[in-house]
């Protein structure tokens, strides 16, 4: 946060930001005031969309294209916002982005497992630990990481995905023991199923019968729970785990 005469700038980076739950969480930050850092990795049109959305909401934002997954192109893309933003610093981050190799593992390729631990995990690492130094010194901060029903349940066919999630699980608990004097918060939220482009494969009138609120959740569902964990008023939350999925496990 920084003071620029009586106003108060805050920025939030929230990765996979340039569709589904990510954009949701843009946009829903964004009606809370803060300055939106959207980072996606390959698709330009869908990040400007959600650029619009972002003004759209009152607030302003700006693109930041990066591979999670790549530690150096993380310290780049890091380093190069501080040496544009001199004297700011990043006050939330909300580790979004995540993949799908769905696939058994009898039959799963390297490829498959790698790319899916590399993006939904070592993200978090690759970026998490260059954004806390700033937070530390702050005194404030907030980390919010989604994680997936996956992560907690596990789910056949997601053996990749389920550990990932699960990694993730484990070092939002880890982390907010670091980091809690610091009053910067560590919280997970773990969606069931979202409408989104991630899910566009699966049968939704089979799959939706298996939940107890009978539909789908929407990606502004998952933001407005990612907004409350970012939010000062959810000071004395941390560690925690958030399920969000229509009652379908808990
Ligand atoms: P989505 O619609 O497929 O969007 C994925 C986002 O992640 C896109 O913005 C994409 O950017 C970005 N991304 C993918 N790989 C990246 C990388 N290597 N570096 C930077 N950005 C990358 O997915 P979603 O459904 O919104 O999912 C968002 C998060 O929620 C994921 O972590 C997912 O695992 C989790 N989740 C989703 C559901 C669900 O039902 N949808 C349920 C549980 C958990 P591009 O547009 O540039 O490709």
């Amino acid at each position: 946060m920084i003071e620029t005469g009586d106003k108060v700038e805050k920025f939030a980076l929230v990765t996979g930001g340039s569709r589904g739950i990510g954009r949701a969480i843009c946009i829903r930050l964004a009606e809370d005031g803060y300055r939106v850092i959207i980072n996606y990795v390959s698709n330009d049109r869908e990040a400007e969309i959600t650029l619009e959305g972002v003004r759209a909401a009152g607030s302003d934002g700006e693109l930041l294209k990066f591979d999670v997954a790549d530690a150096g192109a993380c310290e780049a893309a890091v380093e190069g916002w501080k040496a544009s933003h001199p004297g700011q610093h990043i006050s939330v981050l909300v580790n979004n982005a995540g993949i799908r190799r769905d696939n058994l593992l009898l039959w799963m390729q390297p490829e498959e497992w790698h790319k899916v631990l590399s993006t939904n995990l070592d993200s978090f690492y690759n970026l998490t630990r260059l954004l806390i130094k700033d937070m530390f010194s702050s005194r404030w901060g907030r980390i919010v990481n989604v994680a997936s029903l996956s992560g907690l349940k596990g789910l056949p066919g997601q053996t990749n995905y389920s550990a990932a999630k699960a990694g993730l699980i484990g070092a939002t608990k880890a982390l907010a023991q670091e980091l809690a004097r610091k009053k910067i918060t560590v919280n997970a939220v773990a969606p069931g199923f979202i409408h989104s482009d991630m899910t566009e494969d699966l049968k939704v009138d089979e799959l939706k019968k298996m939940v107890p609120a009978g539909r789908f959740g929407e990606p502004s569902e998952v933001a407005e729970l990612v907004a409350f964990l970012a939010s000062d008023r959810a000071a004395y939350i941390t560690g925690e785990v958030i399920n969000i999925n229509g009652g379908l496990y808990s």
